[in-house]
């Protein structure tokens, strides 16, 4: 039995980047960046006019209300052909080069236009104000995004302005994913008594593909060796094979003993982590190998915990993992099992502070509660109890980021 660090380490030590590829801008979105991307160019690249307004020179305006002839103007987009004089101004518009000679923009809120091209300027502005001088945002070589970002909104902004339209990335992990289960249904069909629907499929798939995998499912296989092998077989040229249920001590738990006549060899097969104990991880030729729980919250769990940093892993993100915040118990958290336990519950940020309401669960078969959950409250193997008004760390799932508006 291996802790979960020490697990963890063995699945990001195993995980090694998968080879770059370019792709356009348009589909990087949540890819990881292979390169540190650099300004081909300063940004802003002129001195850029943050107002609308005047260009002018400071010191002509600091005994305000001033007169100043307006000998022209300049649009975004366009290159102004005058330079700005003692005791004239330019008229502006955001985004436009400002003008040599001036040294301010004072905007038009606070100016009146006289008859016979004058314009008073109604306050003092200080010099560079409302001016964003070339390069003061990056200058041209500046790194802008690292190796190992994971391209967001934000960072396609950045790609898009300093002309990276084809962003080299790690490669998508191919990922195949085989759910075994005699009792185990397709969710279209409706059960015969001692059957249930498929939930671990469709929720590894979702929790494959948002770590940015490549998902191909290989459908659902029965707890009989030869049908089994000849399932596992076709996720053998995957980077990934993920494989729900069959691996914990039943009798008809057979996907470590067929995987190992396959060629597989395990780095460990029991993790000290509740829900999940029976997690396997392993290697077969080239391709990873995960068995997970079949139960479903221990299913998503150790996707989330282990699968989701060795497929952000192979594509190269740095780092990896999600953070941890520190919340304060509403009510108790037990964990009577010696393992590092994942107790469901909603967080909520209020008024600074992050406020954890742990939910009613009825343990790892319990999917609804599950659901229900925004965030998993860590106990460590040797903390047995947690009372209320107790801090613990907590794992921010994504619902985190939805505040419902309940109170705590
Ligand atoms: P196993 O790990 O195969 O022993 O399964 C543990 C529990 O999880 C059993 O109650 C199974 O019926 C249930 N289970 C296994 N696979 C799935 C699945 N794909 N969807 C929902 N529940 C499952
Ligand atoms: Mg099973």
């Amino acid at each position: 039995v291996v802790t979960v660090e020490d697990a963890l380490a063995v699945v990001l030590r195993e995980s090694l980047p998968l080879p770059a590829e370019e792709v356009a801008l348009a589909d990087a979105l949540q890819r990881v960046l292979a390169e540190d991307v650099h300004a081909d160019a300063d940004l802003p690249p002129f001195d850029r006019a943050a107002m609308d307004g005047y260009a002018l020179r400071a010191e002509d305006v600091a005994l305000a209300p001033a007169r100043l002839s307006v000998v022209g103007g300049v649009r975004a987009g366009e290159w102004p052909a005058m330079t700005v004089g003692p005791h004239q101004a330019v008229r502006i518009m955001t985004g436009a080069p400002v003008p040599g000679g001036a040294n301010a923009v004072q905007p038009v809120e606070t100016t009146r236009t006289l008859a016979d091209g004058l314009v008073e300027i109604a306050g003092a502005v200080a010099p560079g104000a409302n001016v964003a001088p070339r390069g003061c945002e990056v200058r041209r070589g500046d790194v802008v995004l690292p190796r190992g970002r994971r391209l967001d909104p934000a960072a396609l902004a950045v790609l898009a302005s300093v002309g990276c339209v084809r962003p080299r990335v790690g490669r998508r992990p191919r990922v195949a994913v085989l759910v075994t289960g005699d009792e185990v249904v397709d969710a279209a069909s409706t059960p015969a008594p001692a059957q249930i629907r498929n939930s671990n499929g469709p929720a590894v798939a979702a929790q494959l593909r948002l770590a940015g995998a490549e998902v191909a499912t290989l459908g659902l296989a029965p707890d009989r060796r030869e049908a089994l092998a000849a399932a596992l077989a076709r996720g053998f040229d995957a980077d990934v094979l993920v494989v729900s249920g069959g691996v914990s001590a039943g009798d008809y738990d057979l996907v470590e003993p067929v995987l190992l006549e396959a060629g597989a060899s395990f780095f460990f097969t029991r993790v000290a982590i509740k829900p999940g104990a029976p997690l396997v991880f392993g290697r077969r030729g080239a391709t990873l190998v995960f068995g997970l729980p079949g139960n479903p919250v221990s299913a998503q769990v150790t996707s989330e915990l282990f699968v989701r940093p060795c497929l952000l892993r192979l594509q190269g993100a740095l780092p990896p993992l999600r953070p941890r915040a520190t919340v304060e118990l509403l009510a108790p958290v037990g964990n009577r099992s010696g393992r590092t336990s994942h107790a469901p519950a909603l967080v909520r940020a209020r008024e600074g502070r992050l406020l954890a309401r742990p939910l009613r669960s009825l343990g790892s078969g319990d999917l609804v509660a599950h659901a229900r959950a925004n965030a998993l409250v860590v106990m460590e193997a040797g903390r047995s109890h947690a009372a209320a008004g107790e801090t613990a760390p907590a794992l921010l799932l994504d619902s985190f980021l939805e505040d419902d508006g309940e109170p705590p």
